[in-house]
């Protein structure tokens, strides 16, 4: 029986991981089959026991059950520990569920795919919710010197840097406490969702600073436009999606696909 795997979320119509896995199962000759499940707000557990009883061996986490997945996972990976959430789930072979989180490892990997400052730059994170706790541990063990995280709640910087302090240089700060210039700015608010800039001091990057929005559109972010008028490289979260989905499909079948195609073809497709 074809093995089967699935992206849960609450909306899901738009997800893009059906059509990267479809991908990634053709590319490596891997038979399996990967679908959407929208499953309702208040029953994630519920339709994950479903999705098993029917042949599901796995799945990816979305918007707004990586805390439900994280709770639901009878041994959790230390990444997925320190992130405080799960984005992919597994059944191992001792039948018990695994729970781990690849966006941290899928953004660092975009970012040397980009040839991104890493190992000693000096870092600001925008933003301080699940996606931002997510990617700052492997964010320190790249090799950053400093990590500031900014965020609009003060006090959510804050406890977030806090968490991390015994792991690295990590502070954090409101948008006005910001004090550049950084090599690498990466922007993990949701505030280009709605065509919002964080409110951001000019002199932001270094001469060679790029700037990365781990939210991406067929056009620039507001993010990203502003960042090249200040002289900055920029670069969208197309490339940390399909790094991330790679990472859970080599956790599922232990065969990593090769991303270079992928990021050609949906680029053309935004
Ligand atoms: P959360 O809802 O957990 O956090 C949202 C963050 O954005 C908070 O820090 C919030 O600040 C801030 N924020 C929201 N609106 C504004 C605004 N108008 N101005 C300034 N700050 C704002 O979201 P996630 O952390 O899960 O996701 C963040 C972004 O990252 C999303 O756009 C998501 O699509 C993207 N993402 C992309 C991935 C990829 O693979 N490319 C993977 C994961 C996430 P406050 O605390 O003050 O409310």
């Amino acid at each position: 029986m074809t093995d089967r795997y699935a992206v849960f979320g609450h909306p899901i119509g738009h997800s893009k991981s059906p059509r990267i896995h479809a991908a990634f199962a053709e590319q490596t000759g891997e038979a399996i089959a990967y679908t959407a499940i929208e499953a309702p707000v208040a029953d994630f557990a519920g339709a994950w026991r479903a999705f098993v009883a029917a042949g599901g061996r796995g799945a990816n986490v979305t918007v707004p059950f990586k805390q439900e997945a994280f709770a639901l996972a009878e041994v959790l990976s230390p990444r997925a520990r320190l992130a405080g959430a799960v984005n992919t789930l597994m059944l191992g072979r001792d039948g018990k569920l695994y729970g781990d989180t690849t966006d941290g490892v899928g953004l660092v990997r975009d970012l040397e795919a980009h040839a991104a400052p890493l190992a000693g730059a000096r870092v600001l994170l925008l933003g301080a919710g699940g996606a931002s706790r997510g990617v700052i541990e492997p964010l320190l063990e790249a090799g950053v010197a400093s990590l500031t995280v900014a965020n609009r709640t003060v006090a959510k910087a804050e406890a977030l840097a806090a968490l991390f302090a015994d792991k690295g240089e990590v502070s954090g700060c409101g948008f006005d406490d910001v004090a550049g210039p950084f090599d690498l700015v990466i922007n993990a608010t949701s505030a280009s969702l709605a065509g919002d800039l964080p409110p951001l001091p000019a002199a932001l990057f270094t001469a060679e600073g790029l700037a990365y929005d781990m939210m991406y559109a067929a056009e620039p972010t507001v993010f990203l436009r502003w960042a090249a008028e200040q002289g900055a490289r920029s670069v969208d979260g197309l490339g940390m999606l399909i790094e991330q989905a790679a990472e859970s499909f080599w956790l599922w079948r232990q065969v990593r696909p090769d991303t270079v195609p992928l990021r050609e073809l949906l680029r053309s497709e935004l």
